[in-house]
């Protein structure tokens, strides 16, 4: 494209919004939807000069009971006020308390009954009451003097016996006991699950002791009640945990073994070393040893201790079902060591995939991010989904028992480990409050996820990411949709909400709008200026502009704040050339223009009905009009045409013969959010041109606008956003021409048959063919 030619105004074509109604609401700077920046918080979205946080330590010892499925705890915790208020009070949250039968959680659960029942929902209806919940023995000061203590649902306020002042510390300790929740039948971020074969259990522990709230500049204390959804909000600190379970048990945790000459046997030790040293996997318990610990029962006791140093939280899990292999990870010219925990179960996929996926999503999020800080990353499989903690995640996925899967449960695999692990970045170091803003955590990490996702493999399935991916969510009926800056316990349609949503927005950011150099100094700002402290919206918002020099106010208003969408249209193209004003040109095309024009029916059927008209009859009916040429050429004209290129200037000459092409093109904006315009260009000799306009163009009018290409060749199709950048969600009006798009549907049998999966198929159609040869998965 050309850019357009100084005499333009020459020939009427007005550049600019001289016309356009003045409408900038969707340009102006969020003024009033952020906090005033303070010396806690800059107005650049980095920690001011008095940023201050709270510390939180513990020590904790547990006990493990293996056949009744319960915990006893106690733990001292150590809480440093960096603030500068005194606290007359502090609060703890009680995670657990939400399996307790009257929780809000299950109070305020809605449902319905239909005519029509799963067995499992009406099962669920009728279940037995879980004995759930934190049952509090004890909460003392450092002597062992009583607190007064008030628990409010999944808080517990404790009364301090005088107001902790800025930098002292209170020492106190809690003692409890609770059941641990099947998590197969009551869902739950960790749990038990119970393997009827063996008659054996897997242990994934998690928001099992009394943790710290949050106290912070901006929410004060931060005890919103934990309904579920919402997930953690925690003060960093440093751990000693003391894990007692049976003998013949294996236990992952949080963080470094301190006593593995006690928990661990010599060969056990050995290949761990080994693994410390390895850039692949090494197995240090092996699948032969766990089945055989299966067999047995232990009746003593081993205790596995663990210490970890500014961390949020503390994860563990056991089992003597347990695999255990390891490897070595440099990141930044450190040692980091990967580990998987796993049954049998989840074997031949996990022995595979799992350290591997722990190794990558460190090396591609330390990239972007900052250097994976901690000495280890733990993957373990058991029946939680997928749940993040500090060093630790739980990730499901197995294969089926005959050791065959689907390439879903492959992708699924390696996509979870991928995202659980790389929770440790957000939130679990830049260290966001997950009960107020799920997007926070979720949307920054699933787009991480993405980027690290086409790291592993060249066209990866990736779930989210790619804009095309969230158009039917951004199109979904309004009143099922809530903007992304909603709290975590009333957002709706929570995937595409929290992860999938942001994590695209970032991904138009970054291809579209900012360009991947900008946005990925921006976005490694932000992670740099904000681990191992408390980042809030604005200052995720305020860096990205910050660090980039772009302003995208406007972006986040309409993306995070709002639910409306990407709908452009290109609604229509007017294409002029320059009139040359030669009169022997101009004559030409205008006859040219006239011949081809179509005859009227009427005038078609009158040259057969009508076979003479009067005049062909009587040609003395004729005069000087009946030959009279309007399309000749005159002396006059000539003359008038060259008096009128003699006044021209040379660069006006030069435009009047260039025999450029002028398109005016409509762009309507149907959905509500502005874009930029990405406008392909296809010509005559079938050559194409693309160009990004920023939106910016739409600040004069936010609905409707025109906007003018200049070309050399002639132009024989537009579109827009070929390249799916937006998430436009009608792309029928993307092209002009008007383009259409093929679909199909599919013709199907009312009942549908479970079918094999294709590792399965292909063991069995090698078997009846009776060559193992071409067998590979076995
Ligand atoms: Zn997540």
């Amino acid at each position: 494209m050309r850019n357009l030619l100084a005499g333009l105004a020459l020939m009427g074509l007005a550049a600019g919004p001289l016309t356009a109604l003045a409408q900038d609401t969707k340009f102006a700077q969020l003024g009033q939807e952020l906090p005033t920046p303070n010396t806690y918080r800059t107005a650049s979205g980095a920690p001011g000069h008095q940023y201050w946080q709270q510390q939180a330590d513990y020590n904790i010892k547990v006990e493990l009971d293996d056949k009744n499925q319960s915990l006893t705890g106690s733990e001292t915790i150590t809480y440093t006020n960096n603030s500068p208020d005194v606290l007359s009070y502090l609060w703890v949250q009680l995670d657990q308390n939400i399996f307790e039968p009257n929780s809000m959680s299950n109070l305020t659960k809605t449902g319905e009954l239909k005519d029509k029942m799963t067995l499992q929902a009406v099962e669920y209806l009728t279940r037995e009451e879980f004995d759930g919940g934190f049952k509090i023995s004890k909460v003392t000061d450092r002597g062992g003097k009583a607190l007064q203590h008030t628990i409010n649902n999944t808080m517990m306020r404790i009364d301090l016996p005088a107001p902790l002042k800025p930098n002292q510390s209170f020492t106190f300790n809690v003692d409890w006991k609770n059941n641990i929740n099947n998590q197969k039948t009551l869902g739950g971020r960790s749990g038990y699950e119970y393997f009827p074969k063996d008659d054996n259990y897997l242990y994934e522990i998690a928001q099992w002791f009394p943790r710290m709230a949050v106290y912070d500049d901006v929410n004060g204390w931060q005890h919103k009640q934990f309904l579920g959804s919402g997930e953690f909000a925690l003060p960093f600190g440093d751990y000693k945990v003391s894990i007692t379970v049976p003998a013949d048990h294996v236990v992952a945790g949080t963080g470094e073994l301190q006593n593995a000459s006690q928990v661990l046997s010599s060969t056990q030790q050995k290949r761990w070393a080994e693994a410390a040293k390895s850039e692949k996997p090494v197995v240090i318990v092996t699948q032969e040893e766990a089945t055989n610990a299966e067999k047995t029962k232990a009746t003593d006791k081993k205790t596995w201790v663990y210490t970890a140093k500014n961390v949020r939280d503390f994860a563990w899990a056991s089992s003597r079902k347990f695999i255990w292999d390891a490897m070595n990870v440099n990141v930044g010219g450190k040692k980091v060591l990967a580990m998987s925990y796993y049954p049998k179960e989840a074997n031949p996929l996990w022995g595979q995939y799992s350290t591997e996926a722990v190794g990558h999503t460190l090396r591609t999020y330390s990239k972007r991010t900052i250097d994976y800080p901690y000495p280890v990353a733990i993957s373990v499989h058991g029946p939680v989904g997928g749940m993040e903690y500090p060093m630790l995640s739980f990730n499901g996925y197995r294969p089926e028992e005959d050791g065959t899967y689907t390439d879903r449960t492959k992708y699924g695999l390696i996509s979870v480990i991928i995202h659980e692990v790389g929770h440790n970045f957000f939130p679990m170091i830049i260290n966001s409050d997950e009960r107020q803003w799920t997007w926070m955590d979720e949307g920054l990490n699933t787009f991480m996820q993405y980027l690290s996702e086409q790291e592993w493999e060249r066209n990866y399935p990736s779930r989210r990411g790619e804009p095309k991916d969230i158009v039917e969510y951004m199109k979904s009926a309004k009143n099922t949709q809530v903007p992304i800056m909603t709290n975590s316990e009333s957002v709706l349609q929570f995937g595409p909400n929290a992860y999938g949503k942001p994590a695209t927005g970032l991904n138009i950011l970054r291809e579209t709008i900012m360009g991947r150099e900008l946005f990925d100094y921006a976005f490694k700002e932000y992670a740099t200026r904000w681990a191992f402290k408390h980042p809030m919206p604005a200052d995720f918002f305020r860096t990205m502009e910050d660090a980039s020099g772009v302003d995208l106010d406007w972006f986040w208003r309409g993306w995070f704040y709002t639910t409306d969408h990407t709908d452009i249209a290109l609604t229509d193209v007017k294409w002029y050339t320059v009139d040359s004003q030669n009169p022997e040109l101009v004559n030409a095309q205008r006859r040219e223009q006239l011949n081809s024009e179509p005859k009227t029916l009427s005038q078609q059927r009158n040259l057969q009905d009508i076979s003479k008209t009067l005049v062909e009859r009587k040609p003395e009916l004729k005069d000087f009009y009946n030959s009279y040429d309007p399309l000749a050429t005159t002396a006059a004209d000539q003359q008038r045409y060259q008096s009128f290129v003699k006044n021209l200037s040379a660069e006006q000459k030069k435009t009047l013969e260039a025999g450029l092409n002028f398109y005016e093109v409509g762009f309507r904006n149907e959905g509500g959010l502005v874009m930029p315009l990405v406008v392909k260009m296809t010509y005559e000799d079938g050559a194409e041109e693309v160009v990004n306009i920023p939106a910016e163009i739409w600040r004069y009018n936010n609905d409707e606008i025109t906007k003018v290409f200049v070309t050399e060749k002639p132009v024989v199709s537009f579109a827009l956003d070929p390249y799916l950048q937006t998430a436009d969600t009608d792309l029928s009006d993307n092209s002009y021409p008007r383009q259409l798009a093929p679909s199909r549907f599919e013709l199907y049998q009312q009942q549908r048959q479970q079918q094999p999966n294709p590792m399965q198929q292909q063991r069995s159609t090698s078997r009846t063919s009776g060559s193992g040869a071409g067998s590979s998965a076995q």
